[in-house]
């Protein structure tokens, strides 16, 4: 049946609220841009947007897959913007800024898949704020020249995060359209094309993974040279989109956080609000300390 496991008490989420907040909106709102905050509906936007951090999504709100956690609308994209960059840029620089996640819809009907799109927006961003450290998370490519890859990473993102998403034998059933080792691999390309980029990767666990099958994808990441992992407890947007298989204790999150250092990530979040940009720029400046 689709009865669903009850909330525990550790998935504990704030509605948003507050001066911070409510700033951090008016930006996105003059700037005309959308956050990964907002579409995803993300458990920890009170928290974020009140410290003027924030995950914008760049290419439209559309995307070209479906993947079955996810609450984007899936259908055929607008045209890009070419002046969207720019407005990134301006937004970064009027948050102030030291770290900002980049992330996008998937778009499979553009040849290059957004590559140049990406290369530029990181661009702009350094220009207008050359102190702010840049995260991207980018779709995978699938359908594009290998080559395209290469623009992105030449553009010279602080962080190139993809995520894995989910273990191996649930893709078909969670991310239909994307292919484990095809992810992995690009991964690893980063890493050839300019070791001096970090990696970084995540997935959801409560989807119905076994722990052996998260300490391989562990293994898998750290064969592709993956730098930084984040692990999170998998919420259902909506009751049409995957079940809720279970809610991970915190102490196996725990557990996951120490293997993960154990295998050598040099920066591991695993809890059960972690998210793929939570906290990101407050962990990596500790780690450019160090
Ligand atoms: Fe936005 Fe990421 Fe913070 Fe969630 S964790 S509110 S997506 S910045
Ligand atoms: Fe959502 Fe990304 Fe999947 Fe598109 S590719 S449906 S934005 S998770």
């Amino acid at each position: 049946d689709n009865a669903q496991p009850k909330k525990p008490d550790w998935i504990r989420v704030k509605a948003p609220s507050g001066k911070g907040y409510n700033a951090t909106r008016k930006i996105m709102r003059d700037n005309n841009l959308v956050t990964v905050c907002e579409e995803a509906g993300c458990p920890n936007a009170g928290e974020c947007w009140s410290q003027g951090h924030a995950t914008m999504m760049i290419m439209g709100d559309i995307c070209t897959r479906g993947c079955t956690f996810c609450n984007i609308a899936t259908g055929r994209p607008e045209t890009l913007d070419v002046f969207e960059p720019g407005r990134v840029a301006d937004a970064v620089q009027k948050l102030g800024l030291n770290h900002v996640v980049i992330t996008s819809v998937d778009r499979d009907d553009l040849d290059d898949g957004g590559a140049e799109h990406f290369a530029q927006t990181i661009r702009a961003i350094r220009h207008r704020s050359p102190g702010t450290t840049i995260e991207i998370l980018t779709p995978d490519f699938l359908k594009c020249a290998p080559e395209v890859l290469e623009v992105v990473v030449a553009a010279k993102p602080d962080v190139f995060n993809h995520n894995l998403e989910t273990v191996p034998h649930l893709y078909p059933s969670v991310r239909p359209g994307a292919r484990y080792f095809h992810s992995l691999r690009l991964l690893q390309r980063v890493k050839e094309i300019d070791p001096t980029v970090f990696t970084k990767s995540g997935i959801m666990v409560g989807l119905g993974e076994d722990r052996q099958s998260v300490l391989q994808v562990m293994d898998d990441m750290r064969a592709a040279n993956v730098d930084f992992l984040t692990i999170g407890q998998y919420l259902q947007p909506t009751p049409k989109h995957h079940a809720v298989d279970r809610f991970v204790h915190p102490d196996e999150f725990a557990s996951y956080e120490k293997s993960a250092y154990g295998k050598g990530f040099l920066m591991v979040s695993a809890t059960p609000l972690t998210r793929s940009s939570y906290h990101a720029g407050d962990d990596f400046a500790k780690l450019r300390e160090n």
